[in-house]
Parts: C-alpha cells; structure tokens; sequence
C-alpha cells in the first residue's frame, strides 16, 4: 500500500531557527543591529499567553532582542495605540505583533493598521497585503509562509502545478493562495460554499488545507502522490474518558495512504509559523537597515 512521506515540519522549523540564528551572528559580528522583536498581549487568554512565551523563548534562542508587553484585559484602544506608536518609534525594535485574538473595546483591524509596515512581521497590515498581490517586498503572513517554503523543499519549482487552499481567511487561506499565485501555481481557492469540494481537491497537485474542521478532507479527496499541507488545528476528545487530542483538517491516515508527501498534525505546519515570525523579523531588520535579506532555506 502507498505509504506518504511525512513532511518533518520540526526538523524543518529547526533548520530554519538555525540559520535564522546564524545570520543574527553575523549582523551583530558586522557590528550591525541585533533584530528586535516585540510582542503585544493584552488580557490573560491561557492559549494565548503560551504562544506569546514560546515567541519570545525562540526569540532569544537566535539571539535576537526581545519586548514582552502585557497589558491587562481591560486596556483602551488608546492606550494600545500609543504603545504601538512608541514601538513603531523606537530603533531597538524591528519587528512588532500584537497577539490575537484582542478584547472586544478594541477595534483589532485599526491597531493592525497602526503598525508600521516595516515593522508588520504578522504580514498583516493592508500595505503588506497589497504588496503581496501586486509584487514587490512585502512581509508576509507567517503560517502561509512557513506552508510555502515545505512545499518548495518538498516539490521544487511550483510553476503549473494546479493548487488548492481550502479556506479563505486573510490570516491563513487568501495569503497562501497569493503566494501560490506567486509562484506560478495554477491556483483554485475553496472555501464553504464551494460545490463538489471532493471533486475540486481531486484535482489539484497540492492540496493546502485550513478550514479548521477535524479531519474534513478524506482520503478519497486526494488525487494519487499529491502534496498534503495540513494547516487545521482542532482539539477533539480522545478514545480515554476525559482526555483531547490534536487533529489537523485532513484525515490523515486515509490521505497518507494515497498522497505523495503529508503533514503531520501535530508537527507539520504548526512549529513553521515561530520559525517564519523570527525569518521575519530579521528580514524586517535587514530592509530598515538597508542591509540584504537572503531567504532562509
Ligand atoms: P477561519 O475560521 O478564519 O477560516 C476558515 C475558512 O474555512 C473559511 O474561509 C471558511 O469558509 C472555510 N470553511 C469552513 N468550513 C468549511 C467547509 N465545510 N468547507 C469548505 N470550506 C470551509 O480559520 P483560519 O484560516 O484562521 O484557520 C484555519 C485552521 O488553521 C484552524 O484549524 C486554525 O486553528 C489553523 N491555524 C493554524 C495555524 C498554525 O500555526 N499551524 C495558524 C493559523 C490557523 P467561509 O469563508 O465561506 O466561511
């Protein structure tokens, strides 16, 4: 029976940090700028805190500068703004993300909106966006980001192979399919009121899925020796009383079965995206500072 490879989004993640951290060195040895990240928390979300903390470890871990900044739930919108300000002024800083989700008095979009676009590691500030589609330098959504240089290891060139995102979220779905775009893909982007959803996969060379509904995507959707990227990240209970557990968007043994490569959940795409945030900090870095930015793998 067809047995896929499983794509090591830890490894990969890995050799990312590494060089990421390389490059660290060797701005600061130039006597160049240590990158420095800040990242925003406003309220005690326990998901949240933990991805913040792991941000800012990794962060540290390459050597980089980094601003932890938690703010209690109950904090304005002005006062965020007038710190986002500040970390937009201040020169130790190249890379600012304020986590989400935000408490409901604040307006997220017009805070997004309020980071400097050089400073936008998350990608997601509207200038970055056009960029995306219209060309040129942009920093790009991590998580898409991270499924972009997995499938450019695993497959090489992209250009006319037929692509679909499952999803169209702007955080995930819309920049994945750009980035597919960018790359020559032929490229179809699904999403829930999509007719013959199986019909659609079936076809597509790389199936890249993030709907956020356990195990959706089946075996039977996948055309032989495809390409699976498992973005989806949903806790379901477990077969022990009591206990979850961690499943991606795809059925993964039934896809495995027929696929060419897959993503595993966990350890696929999920340790890709603090990996691409740190890439995207010191591409951050080298463009405030003029200095090239060779890409990371
Ligand atoms: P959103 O909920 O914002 O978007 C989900 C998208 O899936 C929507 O476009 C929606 O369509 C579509 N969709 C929902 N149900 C169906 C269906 N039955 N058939 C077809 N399309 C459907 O999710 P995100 O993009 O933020 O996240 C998607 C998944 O990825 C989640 O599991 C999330 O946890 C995970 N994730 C993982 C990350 C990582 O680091 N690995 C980072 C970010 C997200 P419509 O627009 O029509 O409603």
């Amino acid at each position: 029976m067809n047995q896929a490879k499983i794509i090591d989004g830890n490894a990969v993640a890995a050799e990312v940090r590494a060089t990421v951290a390389a490059r660290v060195a060797t701005l600061k040895e130039a006597g160049g700028p240590t990158p420095g990240l800040a990242v925003v928390l406003v309220g005690a979300d326990p998901a949240s805190q933990v991805y913040v903390r792991n941000k800012n470890k990794r962060a540290v871990e390459v050597g980089m500068n980094s601003f932890e900044h938690f703010l209690p739930a109950e904090t304005t919108e002005q006062d965020l703004l007038t710190l986002v300000e500040r970390l937009n002024l201040d020169h130790r800083v190249h890379g600012i993300l304020v986590q989400l989700p935000l408490p409901k008095q604040i307006d997220a979009q017009k805070v997004l909106e309020s980071i400097h676009p050089a400073k936008d590691v998350d990608g997601f500030h509207p200038f970055n966006v056009g960029r995306l589609v219209t060309g040129g330098a942009a920093l790009v959504p991590c998580t898409p980001l991270g499924c972009l240089l997995l499938l450019k290891r695993e497959l090489g060139n992209l250009s006319g192979k037929r692509a679909i995102v499952l999803g169209r979220s702007n955080i995930v779905g819309k920049p994945m399919a750009q980035l597919l775009l960018r790359e020559s893909a032929t490229v179809t982007i699904a999403h829930s009121r999509t007719q013959d959803l199986p019909g659609e996969c079936r076809r597509a060379d790389i199936v890249v899925a993030a709907v956020g509904r356990p195990e959706m995507v089946r075996g039977d959707w996948i055309k032989p020796g495809a390409t699976v990227i498992d973005v989806g990240i949903n806790r379901v209970p477990a077969a022990e009383e009591g206990k979850t557990r961690l499943v991606g968007d795809v059925a993964f043994a039934e896809a495995a079965t027929v696929a060419g490569a897959i993503t595993p959940v966990p350890g696929g795409v999920g340790p890709m995206t603090i990996a691409i945030l740190l890439r995207n900090a010191v591409e951050a870095c080298c463009r405030l500072h003029d200095l090239p930015f060779e890409e990371v793998l």
